[in-house]
């Protein structure tokens, strides 16, 4: 341990003991009140950041010219960065005297679907993807991790004068195909710009906005992806006796590996796994050679998953052996562990948060099926939390659900977060969980 991180972390443990016994604690109402009133004047440009940002999204790994927009942002406000971490992922360092230093990460990417949204700022952007061009949608949100990123950078800046410590501000590439945060990492993210003492995230879902929640513990799922290839023997349609088909297998296999879900494992346990894209044959009268299909495995529990991937290698290989197929080939890949929020970090911030938002600070009583790859920072040794911001309108929220409906999600075509109390609820959150961790 260096002399500078072993002083940082003494630094941290007092700074903890302090607001543990509420000597020192920040005066929550009126750093919130400080941060609303500079937003009034900042939101236009968070605004305009956050519209040319959605209208020009970038698949993982393709992050150039928004990487380039934050790195900008964050030089004028003073940071230091450091640009192509990890392919395209951005480090901007603020140190404001000794005191812990502290991660706050956004992410890059967009995902490769076509918006639906009809918004003014809708997406019509392209990008290359396994050598197609493929509509690009910011469906998931990050667009508003990166403009409350900014701004709560901006308003860290802003009140230096009543904290101490170091800020690490991350603009992390692909966390939809999963690879983006270890990248950093294998990169030297921590051997290059020192390690956090700890860390803080959010991201927005279908909530009433204003709202955030958190939860200490089990936050998000295991996610791994799943494909698997069905060899057959291809042949004429009206000739089946003489070929393996795999279309079959395909379609067997996608009903019965439910049962490794409803029969295998605890049903108090969570556990799901999705087909989520099938590829196989080219015409009505043609039995194809092979199916490829492509899945997403999520639990939180690492026995759960084990039991899932056993079960559903074992199911794919049962089902060729029904077809006298060639055994399949199964292929796992793991796109992110559970995020494991910190209990005590957990509590610290949901004080702050109760203060500043009342009961629009919810703590969750479930972890959340979506997972997450800011799991790789946690696992690294950086102590986090990792909250949900909400993004839609309450009144919206509530005409869905008497349809007996939702508003759209993440990762739909339609998902569409109200930009301005979404953006500033992000805003306050972050920048009071920061504050008050860096107490002088
Ligand atoms: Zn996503
Ligand atoms: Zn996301």
């Amino acid at each position: 341990m260096s002399p500078r991180r072993a002083v940082r972390l003494l630094m941290f443990a007092c700074a903890s003991a302090l607001v543990a016994t509420g000597a020192h604690a920040r005066d929550v109402a009126r750093d919130k009140a400080a941060i609303d009133a500079s937003l009034d004047k900042t939101y236009p440009h968070l605004d305009a950041l956050y519209r040319d940002i959605h209208e020009h999204p970038e698949l993982s790994f393709q992050e150039a010219a928004t990487a380039a927009k934050l790195a900008k942002e964050m030089r004028a406000l003073g940071f230091e960065v450091t640009e192509h971490v990890g392919v395209t992922g951005i480090v901007a360092i603020y140190t404001n005297g000794k005191g812990p230093m502290v991660l706050v990460r956004t992410e890059l990417d967009a995902l490769p679907m076509e918006e639906k949204t009809g918004l003014a700022y809708a997406s019509h952007a392209t990008q290359m993807l396994g050598g197609k061009p493929t509509p690009v949608d910011h469906s998931c949100g990050h667009d508003i991790h990166m403009a409350a990123w900014v701004g709560a950078a901006q308003q860290l800046v802003a009140m230096k004068a009543s904290w101490h410590g170091t800020l690490m501000f991350i603009g992390q590439p692909a966390e939809e195909t999963g690879g983006g945060a270890e990248g950093m990492l294998k990169d030297g993210l921590f051997a290059r710009f020192g390690k956090p003492d700890l860390g803080f995230a959010q991201h927005v879902g279908p909530a009433p906005y204003g709202s955030v929640s958190y939860r200490a513990g089990v936050n998000s799922s295991n996610a791994d992806f799943l494909n698997v290839t069905f060899h057959g023997r291809g042949g004429h349609g009206s000739m089946p006796n003489l070929t393996i088909d795999p279309v079959m297998e395909a379609a067997r296999f996608t009903v019965e590996v439910q049962s490794v879900v409803s029969r295998e494992k605890d049903p108090f346990a969570f556990g799901v796994v999705t087909i989520g894209s099938i590829q196989t044959g080219s015409a009505g009268n043609i039995i194809p050679d092979t199916a490829v299909l492509h899945g997403t495995i999520r639990t939180f529990d690492a026995g759960v998953r084990a039991k899932l991937l056993e079960g559903i290698r074992r199911t794919a290989n049962a089902t060729a052996a029904m077809s006298g197929a060639p055994a399949p080939e199964v292929e796992f890949i793991s796109s992110g562990k559970s995020v494991i929020n910190d209990a005590a970090i957990t509590a610290r911030t949901e004080k702050v948060f109760k203060a500043a938002f009342g009961d629009r600070a919810v703590y969750a009583p479930q972890p959340g099926p979506p997972s997450e790859d800011y799991s790789e920072f946690i696992i690294a040794g950086v102590p986090s939390l990792f909250w949900g911001l909400g993004g839609y309108d309450p009144k919206a929220i509530a005409a869905a659900a008497a349809n007996g409906q939702t508003v759209p999600g993440n990762h739909n075509p339609y998902f569409a977060p109200t930009p301005e109390p979404t953006i500033r609820t992000g805003v306050e959150a972050m920048t009071l969980a920061v504050l008050n961790v860096m107490n002088p």
